[in-house]
């Protein structure tokens, strides 16, 4: 089961991504991949278009979030897997989540214009497929267009980051709130690129142990965010806090993307793959008509 190419993070227009769902399960089945999930950012309103079309291109599927954070004055993203996407209290908590990304988007662009970015709203809202969640790497494609930066890489070396031009300190879910909304419908809660975060050691281990004590059930220890060595280190992490390790590309983008959907290593076997645990949450993909004589 370890081998199985799952890949169970990426993002469409419905968030920062540029492919629709249905581009996505293409993309996925011809890379493929096996199972997929589409994990926008605090947004679930692509999910039924994800499930669709993975079930018409012969993909098995997982329902997926990635919620945003705050955990110790830093940003944690927080995957959702197999969850129910018409759940209430789910939706409510992420359209929340939502809420201030408007106002928080607003005081980016003033931050820009303070050195000398002028019309920064309007060029990140153009590339926003979805108005209400206009997010970074919207800005970051406004400040590439403008040849300001060579590419999005760039961009956030340079900008949009703690320290740096356009960067607003926000507020996002607590970790309490954000696994409560996994798992009460019927998800499975798990870290995302963990070697992300700039958290000292005592701070990963705050997190990890909040995070199994709220419920939470996976780390994501292959992912197109992690080098070789920080995929043995949270090998390890995993196996010592007893969770179940995820697989995931977070492709955005053709052409913004180093890693493509599908083209990771496969899980170390030592690990128990979160999809082991959520087999009876997969919708599968109808088996291929055969010809009859
Ligand atoms: P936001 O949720 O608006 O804070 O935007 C976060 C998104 O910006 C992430 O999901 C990534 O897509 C992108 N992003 C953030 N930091 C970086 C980085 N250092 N390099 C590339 N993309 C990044
Ligand atoms: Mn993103
Ligand atoms: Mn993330
Ligand atoms: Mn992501």
């Amino acid at each position: 089961m370890n081998t199985l190419n799952a890949d169970l993070h990426c993002h469409s227009v419905v968030s920062d991504g540029t492919l629709t769902p249905e581009e996505l399960a293409a993309r996925a089945k011809a890379q493929g991949v096996e199972l997929w999930s589409l994990t926008d950012h605090d947004e679930i309103g692509g999910q039924a278009r994800a499930a669709t079309a993975a079930a018409a291109c012969g993909l098995d599927y997982l329902t997926g979030v990635e919620i945003s954070v705050s955990f110790l004055q830093q940003t944690v993203h927080i995957v959702g897997l197999g969850f129910d996407a018409d759940n209430g209290p789910l939706e409510a908590g992420l359209q929340q989540t939502r809420g201030g990304r408007s106002q928080r988007a607003q005081e980016m662009a003033a931050d820009l214009a303070r050195v000398g970015i002028q019309g920064a709203f309007e060029g990140a809202l153009k590339y926003a497929g979805n108005p209400e969640l206009i997010s970074r790497t919207h800005f970051a494609r406004f400040l590439v267009e403008t040849g300001i930066c060579k590419d999005t890489y760039e961009v956030f070396r340079k900008f949009l980051t703690e320290g740096k031009p356009g960067f607003v300190a926000h507020r996002w879910a607590n970790l309490k709130d954000a696994v409560r909304w996994i798992t009460q419908a019927g998800g499975m809660a798990i870290i995302a690129h963990p070697a992300r975060y700039k958290f000292s050691a005592n701070e990963e281990l705050a997190l990890f142990t909040e995070f199994k004590g709220l419920g939470g059930r996976g780390v994501e220890v292959v992912t197109g965010s992690h080098s070789a060595a920080e995929c043995v280190s949270y090998t390890e992490t995993a196996l010592e806090f007893g969770l179940a390790a995820s697989r995931g590309s977070d492709f955005h983008s053709p052409a913004e993307s180093r890693i493509e959907l599908g083209a990771l290593p496969t899980l170390p076997a030592a690990l128990t793959p979160v999809w082991t645990l959520l087999a009876e949450r997969i919708q599968r993909a109808p088996s291929p008509i055969t010809a009859r004589a």
